[in-house]
């Protein structure tokens, strides 16, 4: 188990992290809100139009992002932060200090990139069991 003073420092940083992204995102809708309808040339609107995927595009992997630095906060106010969704196994510091955000200790990232298994955003509702120990 992590402990609390450990995983403090941690969630306020991901929490900073959440909101500038959170920011950031209402931004990028206010912009596009302001461009439409604002171009009658229709080149300038092709422009605006490949603007706003760019934006899009963009918005997706900040809402990856937001959902992966939720998910990390909910599992440090669970206690489970640090320790592996796989097997149970508590992650390495060292690599918890690199990508705070990894739930799966070296040994499973490694069989789920071999594997190509899709990502498990599941929670389960009553407790965590590891029947599935590696
Ligand atoms: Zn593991």
């Amino acid at each position: 188990m992590v402990r609390k003073e450990q995983t403090q420092p941690i969630r306020n940083a991901l929490v900073k992290k959440m909101e500038k992204l959170w920011s950031n995102a209402g931004q990028t809708i206010s912009k596009m809100k302001d461009a439409d309808g604002n171009y009658a040339d229709p080149f300038d609107q092709a422009a605006t139009d490949s603007n706003k995927y760019v934006e899009l595009a963009c918005r997706d992997r900040e809402r990856e992002l937001i959902l992966d630095i939720k998910e990390t906060i909910m599992r440090i106010d669970k206690g489970l932060f640090g320790i592996c969704d796989h097997c149970g196994r508590v992650i390495p510091k060292e690599r918890l200090r690199i990508e705070p955000m990894s739930r799966l200790c070296m040994e499973c990232k490694e069989e789920e990139e071999i594997n190509h298994k899709r990502r498990n955003r599941q929670w389960p509702m009553k407790g965590i069991s590891y029947n599935h120990v590696c």
